[in-house]
């Protein structure tokens, strides 16, 4: 069995998931689609929620009047015959029946979750509705059905793998699935999802419950790139990389995967490789257990990072501090992603600022506490780049006339981390893209 995921753009069009039904019948390897929602969707029912929950009705109603209209014409392209196209309509009367429903109900969180759920709802019915027409033998298997996550948002791939058996069993003779990317049920059983950017996750996850061959995240570029291209011109494309390193470039900022989407396929050894819906026969990226060259491999940065310092003499010398303070962030849920210490001062950095003001009360009992916000974490990583002096020294120089805030460098041989100004993002990728790769 493997997975095939696709993603916004990849089901972006009519014609897109028309070519998605050209590649996932190219074998008859059995398999499971994952999809997202048709690109710009997820975005436009944000919008919907955020109207509503201002209390902006007629707002709300101008955005889902708008997706409706995109939507019919999207049914007239993607279907063909009379019964196809009164499919289509019959799923579109559903789902926008529901959003013209929640204009009428208070608004909450959970009715926010359910808004956001009808963009991949939508896209895999319409998906399901060409597949039927066009006659290719399939079943849809909802999501909300075996997708689970915990009290604490952690997904329970056991509870997953038991669900998912059980549906695919119910099904003799199928070897094509449909399911939705994104969404689950939280631990109070209502609709939930896994963040934004969720399908990878999702797709690694359904990968690990069933013991995919490979798990195949289809989107709109050939592969990790070695630096993020929508900020620097000149960047290329990686074979190969480990999931350590794959894991470390998706959590510090390369879109292209979802922050936890490594999680699953290491820990279930489960190869994944990011291809291109656009460009099916390009390499792509494989990631996997094996590590192969050494050397740099990417760069990612991650935006939005609030630096804190704790400065106090009581450190010097003294044991149980650093303790004290990280049982502050730990009280909060607040994850540290950087950390650099000197005898009197400790600096930490956080990307989740929800409980920054509570966390600095509770460490200005220790000392002076100073926050920096806006600040973005650029990570480079590259199999045992930090036992290699030259990589050092070539970060440095690419490095001229920006100030470096901290840096974090021995806790794992494959990273090495800067934190710097946000407005120095771009220059910063820019002048490491031409010191370390030529470019
Ligand atoms: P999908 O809708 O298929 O999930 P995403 O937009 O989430 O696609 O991810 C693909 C995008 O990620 C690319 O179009 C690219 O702009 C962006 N991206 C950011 N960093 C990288 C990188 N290092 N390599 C490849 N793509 C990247
Ligand atoms: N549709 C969701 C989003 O836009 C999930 C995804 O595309 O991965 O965030
Ligand atoms: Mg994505």
């Amino acid at each position: 069995m493997k997975v095939m995921k696709f993603g916004g753009t990849s089901v972006g069009k009519p014609q897109r998931m028309v070519d998605v039904a050209t590649l996932i019948t190219a074998d008859n390897e059995p398999k499971i689609v994952v999809l997202s929602a048709v690109s710009g969707t997820t975005n436009a029912l944000v919008e919907i929620g955020a109207s509503l929950a201002s209390g902006n009705r007629d707002e709300a109603r101008k955005r889902i009047d708008a997706l409706e209209v995109q939507y019919r014409s999207f049914v007239q392209e993607l279907l063909q015959t009379e019964q196809g196209r009164a499919k289509g309509d019959a799923i579109l009367q559903e789902h926008f029946e529901f959003l013209t429903i929640i204009l009428r109900i208070s608004y909450s969180e959970a009715l926010s979750k359910d808004i956001l759920a009808q963009g991949e709802l939508l896209s895999t019915k319409l998906f399901s509705a060409y597949l039927e027409e066009k006659g290719i033998r399939h079943s849809l298997l909802p999501a909300l059905d075996f997708m689970r996550i915990d009290s604490n948002d952690e997904p329970q791939v056991e509870v997953i793998r038991e669900h998912l058996s059980r549906l695919i069993g119910q099904h003799a003779g199928v070897s094509l699935f449909i399911t939705q990317g994104f969404i689950c049920r939280n631990a109070k059983g209502e609709v939930d999802n896994l963040r934004r950017g969720g399908s990878d996750y999702s797709a690694s996850l359904i990968g690990a419950a069933v013991n995919a061959t490979v798990c195949e995240i289809w989107t709109d570029i050939s592969g990790m790139h070695n630096n993020d291209p929508r900020v620097v011109d000149r960047t290329m494309p990686i074979e190969q990389l480990s999931f350590d390193e794959a894991a470390e470039l998706a959590y510090f900022g390369a879109k292209i995967l979802h922050p936890a989407s490594i999680w699953p396929a290491q820990q279930y050894n489960t190869p994944v490789k990011l291809l291109n819906t656009m460009e099916p026969q390009a390499k792509g990226t494989l990631i996997s257990e094996a590590s192969v060259a050494k050397g740099v491999k990417a760069i990612a940065a991650k935006d939005r990072i609030t630096a804190i310092k704790i400065k106090s003499s009581r450190m010097l010398l003294a044991y149980g501090f650093l303790r004290k303070v990280f049982e502050v962030f730990e009280k909060y849920r607040t994850p540290i992603d950087m950390i650099t210490t000197s005898e009197v001062a400790v600096s930490v950095t956080i990307d989740n600022d929800s409980a920054l003001s509570e966390i600095m009360t509770e460490l200005e009992v220790f000392g002076t506490v100073d926050v920096d916000a806006n600040q973005t974490i650029i990570c480079i990583v590259g199999n045992e780049i930090a036992s290699e002096p030259a990589t050092l020294q070539h970060i440095f120089e690419s490095l001229q006339g920006i100030e470096v805030r901290m840096v974090s460098y021995g806790g794992s041989v494959h990273n090495i981390s800067l934190l710097v100004a946000g407005d120095k993002k771009v220059s910063v990728l820019q002048q490491l893209n031409r010191g370390l790769f030529k470019l």
